[in-house]
């Protein structure tokens, strides 16, 4: 037997007893002819003594005995000496005695070390050697965390009737707005498999299919640029429910998430409950994004009427224009410093903004680039209005709407890190609704789904198709926390009439809707229920959970961030004769 016990359960109730451990050496001191091990497996750490008067080969055998190495260790459990008690180990009241130690597989020298509270390495080095790096307890405790998340999902929605179903990962493509992976096919050459960018058209056919509620820890693919925080692969909880309204999904994952967090993450508060509904306007204009950070205030404020006379040529212009007059408060930053002030301009222009008016308010009345031009008169209605009192600085853009939102709803989060005005430990959770159908795709001079093809269009909103399709509304949702988009999803469309309709509004030609989604055309017409759904990321929700700063802490293997496995080394070239089987040719 390896083991009786696993290294982090014993205690002092243990004292006496004969065990045998496995583990890693996380650590090794020799003191005065005595050796200590601090002995390491997934559930904790124990400190193993070896006993100098075991036999010459066993010493021996301790002797060569470095970090990492895997020993197997049978030993009596003590209570440590009184004193001697490490209060801040698990097992710290403890220590196993050793009888004999087996080298069960010896290390190399370690490429960086896993144990103790050392500097992160090069993180290409930690992911060539992923499975070093796991061994560490931060990254065994993301691995947990992960695994407890996923693990409450399918439990609760187990409890409500929903049933977890496997969808193929070799399939058509499924647009979500991304590049798709293709797979060349080797019995139908020149033809070819799309990854899923998700199970998008599968979760609807089987609703088609009567399976009422379906979901899925699926694994998405999309081949899109490597900007931010991104992976070609994710894990999303992908859900779909028959005959629902938009609040029968909504409640349902609010109901998962406020159930979840307390149970997985007992650190974390949800700041409201209910959560907030914001329609998608209303958070563009209070908050500047439709993914609002709402752990802390300093909204967007409308002071277009407060200027409409002002002779500010910056603000006249822009309202002359046709645009709008906005402003955010930072509380307690009127003693920001000139070249503070100056970097908030630059930031402001690196958002699209022309330039940024400041003015602070300080006992001594106001300064800042925009003071002068600002009158009494004005100043008292931008307090009423804003709130701003003494020590605040008001930051202004103007310009178009859209463009003013941007650059405020930008500035505000870069104030919010500067000014630590939000607390890590609060999730604040909302849904966003009523988004725009569709988006003007300026480029290909054509409309864009704004979430997917088949979102519902709001039914008031029909008639509007050819006439002002910008003006459109869908039955779409997402789910925003503290400035990051934690969902997206949506109410469907169960009709082929309207299917049809978005299809060609989106571009395409009656023959390519039949060649892509002529399958799901059909089915729409074998009773399809009214049906929707949701796709929670798994990813970026242990992410913040686990309070780590990127998702790659939170995926064992994650590609780096140019999209490579370093570990395995892939992408990487095939045989020449797999190739050949694909038919596949390189031309320069
Ligand atoms: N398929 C969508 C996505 O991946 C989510 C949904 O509409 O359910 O974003």
């Amino acid at each position: 037997m390896y083991r009786t016990h696993t290294c982090g359960e014993l205690r002092a109730s243990h004292a006496g007893q004969t065990v045998t451990l496995a583990g890693w050496v996380n650590r090794r001191r020799d003191h005065g002819g005595v050796v200590f091990f601090d002995l390491r497996d997934r559930y904790g750490v124990v400190q193993v003594t070896v006993n100098p008067t075991l036999s010459r080969e066993v010493l021996d055998k301790v002797a060569n005995v470095r970090m990492e190495w895997a020993l197997g260790i049978e030993g009596v459990v003590q209570k440590r000496p009184e004193g001697m008690a490490n209060p801040k180990m698990a097992t710290g009241e403890v220590e196993v005695v050793a009888r004999d130690v087996k080298v069960l597989n010896p290390s190399k020298v370690l490429p960086f070390m896993v144990s103790g509270d050392n500097d992160l390495p090069d993180e290409n080095m930690r992911l060539k050697y992923r499975y070093l790096d796991l061994r560490r307890e931060r990254m065994t405790r993301n691995m947990i965390l992960r695994h407890k998340v996923i693990k409450f999902m399918r439990d609760y929605l187990d409890e409500r009737g929903f049933i977890e179903i496997e969808t193929p990962i070799l399939f058509k493509a499924t647009p979500e707005g991304a590049r798709d992976y293709i797979v060349p096919s080797r019995l139908y050459p020149g033809q070819f498999y799309a990854l899923p960018q998700s199970p998008q058209q599968l979760k609807q056919l089987l609703m088609v299919a009567g399976m009422d509620k379906y979901f899925q820890i699926a694994r998405c693919f999309r081949d899109e640029d490597l900007r931010g925080d991104r992976q070609p692969e994710f894990t999303q909880l992908d859900l779909e429910m028959s005959f629902v309204h938009r609040d029968d999904v909504l409640d349902l994952v609010e109901g998962l998430y406020n159930a979840m967090i307390p149970a997985v993450a007992p650190h974390k508060k949800i700041k409201s409950i209910p959560w907030p509904k914001l329609s998608y306007r209303e958070a563009v204009e209070r908050f500047g994004t439709d993914k609002p950070d709402l752990r802390f205030g300093m909204e967007l404020t409308d002071v277009s009427d407060v200027f409409a006379k002002s002779e500010f040529k910056v603000f006249k212009s822009a309202l002359e224009a046709g645009g709008v007059i906005k402003c955010i408060v930072a509380p307690k930053a009127a003693e920001m410093s000139r070249r503070e002030v100056d970097a908030l301009t630059e930031s402001a222009k690196g958002l699209g903004a022309k330039g940024l008016a400041v003015v602070a308010v300080t006992a001594e009345g106001l300064k800042g680039s925009a003071a002068k031009f600002v009158t009494e008169e004005e100043i008292a209605a931008l307090k009423s209005k804003t709130g701003a009192g003494v020590g605040d600085l008001i930051l202004f853009a103007a310009d178009e709407r859209a463009v003013v939102n941007k650059a405020l709803g930008g500035l505000r989060l870069i104030l919010r890190d500067q000014l630590n005005l939000a607390d890590k430990d609060v999730m604040a959770f909302a849904w966003i609704v009523d988004f725009p159908m569709f988006a003007w795709n300026e480029e290909e001079q054509r409309w864009d789904a704004e979430h997917h093809p088949f979102t519902m269009p709001q039914l008031a909103d029909l008639d509007k198709f050819d006439t002002d399709p910008g003006s459109i509304l869908s039955d779409a949702y997402d789910m925003v926390c503290n400035g990051y988009e934690m969902a997206s999803g949506s109410i469907r469309i169960h009709r082929r009439d309207i299917q049809n309709k978005i299809f060609q509004m989106l571009g395409h030609s009656e023959e390519a809707i039949k060649a892509k989604f002529g399958h799901m055309l059909e089915a729409f017409e074998y009773g399809a229920p009214p049906h929707g759904g949701m796709a929670p990321g798994i990813d970026r929700l242990v992410m913040l959970l686990a309070d780590e700063p990127n998702i790659r802490e939170v995926i064992a293997f994650p590609k780096n961030q140019a999209g490579r496995d370093v570990m395995a080394d892939a992408p990487s070239e095939v045989d020449p004769k797999q190739l050949k089987e694909l038919h596949i040719q390189f031309r320069d």
